[in-house]
């Protein structure tokens, strides 16, 4: 079997063992993923139907990757179901949904929808948002639904505790009244609706057992209960559930992931098979052996060390930096040297702990005329993508109150606030002739949209929308600026194709999902962009690169500092460092900056204390031009 060849024993063991519950337990770079793809594709040589063969990953990218990998193998044939968690969740309500009065063609709410839905609340109680902040409140009603807890139940248990529960308990119904009345789910609901449904209702359990013969997980450490019954559920019956993870890879703690669910697995699955992994095949010694050194600073955790026949490699580079631009410049060059030295622009990463660590590194990369992409949401984040997914969903269903004050602006048709409140209020005879004259235009062009939608191909129809709505003309008008909005928006047909081979409402539906989904944890592709990739460390996941950048290595920014009154989690902040470290192949730098401007002040800051985690003898200083000079400190 040619597909087993260089697999090592362990490897082959988990790919061969195709019935009953098995974990995969192993460190970075040992192979999960890539037995996990090899045990889908055996499977599918031994006659399995692939369309009976579920996986999930974590990312939308992960699950991209593994399809490509997939199709690389098998062909035009058919292909297992690779998605992530939230796409799961999102095929199954579409199956079943109905049943429990789930709209066909829902929509989903991103975070940002979310958050906004949150602020409105907030408004609504008078509660000033810069005392309860909605990002807060969010993550903390997406954590109690991630434990499938309901609005009632928190009230009883919380709200006599602390003003801010009393808040939240009160925020959370109405939140999810507005979701109700969009006809959405949240990514919460995703999972959660799928698990009550699965629960309550025995014949759709029944059903949905039967879907898929063989169940595979990806980063099985970071799920969280409800996923971890999912993927129970949907294997019940034919008791093939497969997962693999690393238990010093727990990142999402923060948003209700579980380590149990991995942990627990022998004891839940009494005839499962636990199968480890400890030859790292991804980097070299250098890298490993400070990989080891750092996560077993760790009390918490099970003793486990990695090894690997690589070779010694290069030494670990710090650059310690003046202050943020500088540290960024010297990111950009290197990376431009190691561009010019041969390695592919791909093949580099340049991970930070927090989003706003971004802002100068792109600078940087620009004034240096560095190609690069970021991994994030920024693509879905842009204004004009948001108009244009706000028109194509309004078009579909005329009554979305938030689309439809979206869509009126956009772009601007003189129909004004007042206007708008009239409208809102169902106060239509109070209309001026002028202003009825305008709103009636905007309404024809709604009608005529969703006309087009139940004939036109999904691409066709974003075009469409593009086109009629006069986003399009608005946009031709304006300068430069104008010019890539346009493009973005233009960006969104493309993906759009991606469905063309669906029926027109349930292609520009599926479209929809993704648009929302795809904002997740990754980014959208950028197809046709190399360059380096910037990204936090989240994001960076089980992903691996050959030179990888990590930046910001400050006390205070990673680790990162807690918020106030809360406890840093310092071992989840060096598993994420470990996650950091091993995503590099051959070469790993760190960076620092000695000043660092926050809120427009300059703060001096000391360097990360993971830093001397890491055997001195594997680092080596990298002199900028303009280094600070004082190394002695580190050494
Ligand atoms: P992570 O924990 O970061 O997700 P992982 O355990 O999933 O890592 P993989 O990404 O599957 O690791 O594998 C790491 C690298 O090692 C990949 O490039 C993979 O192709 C390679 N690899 C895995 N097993 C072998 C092997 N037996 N021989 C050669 N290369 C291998
Ligand atoms: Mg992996």
């Amino acid at each position: 079997m040619q597909h087993l060849q260089g697999l090592n024993d362990a490897q082959k063991e988990a790919v061969l063992t195709t019935s009953g519950p098995v974990s995969v337990l192993a460190g970075a770079g040992s192979g999960k993923t890539r037995v996990l793809t090899t045990r889908i594709y055996h499977l599918i040589k031994e006659g399995v139907p692939a369309d009976r063969i579920l996986a999930v990953t974590f990312t939308n990218k992960a699950a991209r990757e593994m399809r490509e990998r997939l199709t690389h193998r098998l062909g035009d044939g058919p292909l297992p179901f690779v998605a992530t968690f939230h796409g799961l969740g999102r095929e199954l309500l579409q199956r079943y949904g109905t049943r429990i009065g789930i709209p066909k063609y829902f929509t989903i709410f991103d975070r940002d929808d979310s958050k906004a839905a949150i602020r409105q609340v907030l408004k609504e109680m008078d509660i000033d948002p810069k005392e309860m902040n909605p990002n807060f409140v969010l993550s903390r009603i997406s954590k109690e639904k991630g434990e499938g807890s309901t609005p009632a139940e928190f009230r009883d248990k919380y709200a006599q505790k602390s003003f801010q529960s009393r808040v939240i308990a009160e925020v959370w119904p109405r939140y999810e009244a507005i979701v109700r009345k969009e006809k959405a789910l949240d990514f919460d609901d995703l999972i959660s609706l799928p698990v009550s449904l699965l629960r309550d209702h025995e014949d759709i359990r029944r059903e949905a057992e039967q879907l898929y013969s063989h169940v595979h997980v990806d980063e099985f450490q970071d799920t969280n209960g409800l996923q971890g019954k999912l993927a129970g559920y949907l294997s019940a019956v034919h008791n093939n559930l497969f997962v693999v993870g690393d238990i010093d890879q727990t990142i999402y703690t923060w948003r209700g992931a579980t380590i149990e669910n991995l942990l627990g697995f022998e004891e839940k699955y009494a005839d499962a098979k636990t199968i480890v992994l400890a030859h790292n095949y991804r980097s070299t010694k250098t890298i490993v052996a400070a990989g080891n050194q750092i996560i077993e600073k760790n009390q918490n955790r099970k003793d486990k060390h990695a090894v690997t026949d690589n070779p010694d490699g290069e030494p670990i580079r710090l650059h310690v930096a003046r202050n943020a631009e500088s540290e960024a410049r010297w990111v950009a060059r290197e990376t431009k040297k190691a561009v010019l030295a041969g390695t592919a622009p791909e093949e580099i990463a340049v991970l930070f702990r927090t989003n706003f660590q971004s802002r100068a590194l792109e600078e940087a990369f620009l004034s240096e005329n560095i190609p690069y992409k970021v991994l994030g949401t920024r693509f879905l984040d842009r204004k004009e993508v948001k108009d244009v997914l706000a028109w194509v969903r309004l078009a579909l269903d005329s009554e979305r109150e938030v689309d439809r004050v979206r869509a009126v602006q956009s772009p601007t048709r003189g129909i004004g606030k007042v206007t708008l409140g009239k409208l809102i209020d169902g106060r239509r005879d109070e209309l001026k002739p002028a202003e009825r004259t305008k709103v009636a235009a905007f309404e024809a062009i709604v009608t005529e949209l969703n006309e087009l939608s139940k004939i036109a191909i999904p691409s066709e129809f974003v075009k469409l929308v593009i086109e009629k709505s006069g986003i399009a003309s608005a946009l031709q008008k304006g300068g430069e600026e104008d010019m890539e909005r346009l493009e973005n928006a233009k960006e969104l047909a493309t993906l759009a194709s991606r469905y063309d081979g669906m029926p027109g409402e349930e292609g520009i539906s599926a479209f929809l999902a993704e648009s929302a989904l795809a904002g997740d944890q990754d980014e959208l592709d950028a197809p046709g962009k190399s360059g380096a990739t910037l990204m936090t460390v989240h994001a960076a996941k089980g992903l691996e690169f050959d030179t990888v950048f990590v930046t910001g290595m400050e006390e205070g920014l990673f680790p990162h500092e807690a918020r106030e009154g809360e406890k840093r989690d310092e071992e989840e902040e060096r598993r994420l460092f470990y996650v950091a470290v091993t995503r590099a192949k051959r070469r790993l730098n760190l960076s620092l900056a000695t000043v660092r401007r926050i809120y427009g002040t300059d703060f001096a800051s000391e360097p990360s204390s993971f830093i001397r985690d890491i055997d001195e003898g594997l680092i080596t200083f990298s002199e900028g031009e303009d280094l600070y000079g004082e190394r002695t400190i580190y050494i």
